[in-house]
């Protein structure tokens, strides 16, 4: 096989490198991307497309199993839906397809040259890259390592049989009756909710005090008042010891230290996410580490001149916007550009029931940097929109410096609120002040109007509450 000689070459085609290729291809760059899976990574594969997929038809299925039991204040009755999973996923099958041609179509658009397999750096400029028809020798002037994250493995209770992670959830043709999810973070709460709204029996298992503890106590209260209504149980404080010898049982240490034995089904263990940064060669290169992951200067430029890394495998936050936004800089950077990371903040989304959003600094964030701050909180059981679709969970919140008002961060909870996250991280970007929201026509009704509420009581104008 025939050497390729290129100024970029990108490792793999997860949302940082494959918006990397398309940018340097759109820029004139003679551009290689090598993937070993399916376009699109982790989050097109087996991540926020078909999680969310699947969140929609469970949602779409539990509210008409709520129309159905007569209990709606709406006047509408049906019958008693079914959930053929086994269809659901294949519909969800067909956007991934759709999606992954989408993705090879822009690469190839853009005239990158994809390359199917495995790579492995020989050294800093050479990578080999095992393909269907032999090896591939490729040559290049710069590498962007995107090779994105793997989920973390529990020692005591490692994959395989009823133990699965997110990718064998997002792939279940049948609802398990019982299912424990260990793990209260993104990914346990966002499919745990889905199982539950399907007809599982939901116990979620979170070493932490509370469920979702990287977002303050407040935000989380009504995603955790919601997991109960859906009849979820979360044992907080706990900790999976393993697999009871019989099988078909988790052992769990509980909060006040007692053990508890948890008959599952499927046991789907969702406690973060590691690095991808094995069995590509890391050890043929000197790339300064930070932790698990590959340290990057503001320009995702690693200790190695000509090597860069984007994405989860340079670490928190791991988010597929974020490996998006250095992919599409480290591109321009690479065509000569002036560019470096000046992103005010990265917004984060929860696909909880309700949804969480946060953009910039909390309340105790702020204050912890030493600024006086004015907060202003809005709740949805005074917004109309909010009350006509049966929303009134939920808040969304401003905080900003007292002394100029520039807005330092938003947070939201409740139902919808994912779509707000756009207006949320504009706000910040462009350095908004309280008084720029205020002073925004918000349409009427709509729950975005919480936002610019949210503004006026942070300014003491407050009209609707
Ligand atoms: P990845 O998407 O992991 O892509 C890396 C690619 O590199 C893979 O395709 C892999 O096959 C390839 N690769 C690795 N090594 C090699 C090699 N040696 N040779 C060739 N190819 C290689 N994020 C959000 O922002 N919103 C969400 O709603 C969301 N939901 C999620 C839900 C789930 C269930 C999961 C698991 C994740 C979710 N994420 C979400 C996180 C998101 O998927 C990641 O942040 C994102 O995919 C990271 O992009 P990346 O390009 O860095 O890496
Ligand atoms: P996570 O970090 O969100 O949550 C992991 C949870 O597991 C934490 O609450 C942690 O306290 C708990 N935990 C850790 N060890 C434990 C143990 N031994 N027993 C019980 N609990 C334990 O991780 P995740 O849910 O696996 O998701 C991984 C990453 O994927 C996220 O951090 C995020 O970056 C990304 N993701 C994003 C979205 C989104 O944007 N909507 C959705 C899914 C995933």
């Amino acid at each position: 096989m025939k050497d390729i000689s290129c100024k970029l070459l990108v490792i793999g085609a997860g949302p940082g490198g494959y918006v990397c290729a398309i940018r340097a291809g759109q820029l004139g760059i003679d551009t290689v991307i090598v993937e070993a899976g399916k376009p699109g990574g982790t989050c097109l594969n087996v991540g926020c497309i078909p999680s969310k997929a699947l969140i929609h038809a469970a949602e779409e299925y539990d509210r008409i199993v709520h129309l159905a039991n007569g209990r709606n204040p709406l006047g509408i009755r049906t019958t008693k839906p079914e959930l053929d999973l086994s269809q659901t996923i294949a519909w969800k099958d067909v956007i991934v397809g759709r999606l992954n041609s989408g993705v090879s179509g822009l690469l190839k658009k853009a005239k990158v040259k994809i390359v199917q397999g495995h790579a492995r750096f020989r050294d800093g400029k050479t990578v080999e890259v095992e393909t269907e028809t032999g090896r591939q020798i490729i040559r290049a002037e710069n590498v962007v390592i995107a090779t994105g994250s793997a989920p973390v493995e529990l020692p005591n209770l490692p994959f395989g049989g009823p133990v699965i992670s997110s990718t064998e959830a997002l792939a279940l043709t049948s609802v398990p009756e019982r299912l424990v999810v260990v793990g209260g973070g993104y990914i346990g709460l966002e499919l745990g909710t889905a199982f539950a709204k399907m007809g599982a029996k939901v116990t979620v298992v979170e070493a932490q005090p509370r469920i979702l503890p990287q977002y303050d106590a407040e935000l989380t209260r009504p995603v955790a008042k919601r997991l109960q209504a859906l009849g979820i149980e979360v044992m907080t404080g706990a900790k999976a010891m393993g697999l009871a010898k019989a099988g078909g049982t988790l052992l769990v240490e509980a909060g006040d230290g007692s053990e508890k034995s948890l008959a599952a089904d499927k046991i789907l263990v969702t406690v973060g996410r590691r690095p991808v940064t094995q069995e590509w060669g890391l050890d043929e290169l000197v790339l300064d580490m930070d932790g698990p992951f590959i340290r990057i200067d503001e320009r995702c430029q690693t200790s190695m001149r000509g090597i860069y890394a984007i994405g989860d495998v340079t670490g928190e936050p791991m988010l597929a916007h974020r490996a998006m936004a250095q992919g599409e800089m480290t591109a321009e950077i690479i065509a000569g550009h002036k560019r470096a990371w000046d992103k005010r903040s990265i917004p984060a989304v929860c696909f909880t029931d309700p949804e969480v959003v946060t953009v910039g600094l909390s309340p105790e964030d702020a204050r912890r940097t030493e600024v006086d701050v004015k907060v202003g909180q809005f709740p949805f059981s005074a917004n109309g929109r909010a009350m006509t679709k049966l929303a009134e969970d939920g808040f969304i919140r401003a905080v900003a410096r007292a002394d100029n008002h520039l807005v330092l961060g938003i947070q939201a909870v409740g139902q919808g609120v994912s779509e707000l996250a756009a207006a949320f991280v504009l706000a910040l970007e462009m350095g908004a002040r309280l008084e720029d929201i205020a002073g925004t026509i918000h349409a009427h009704p709509t729950q975005g109007e919480a936002f610019q509420e949210a503004t006026l009581k942070a300014l003491g104008q407050e009209l609707h509450i």
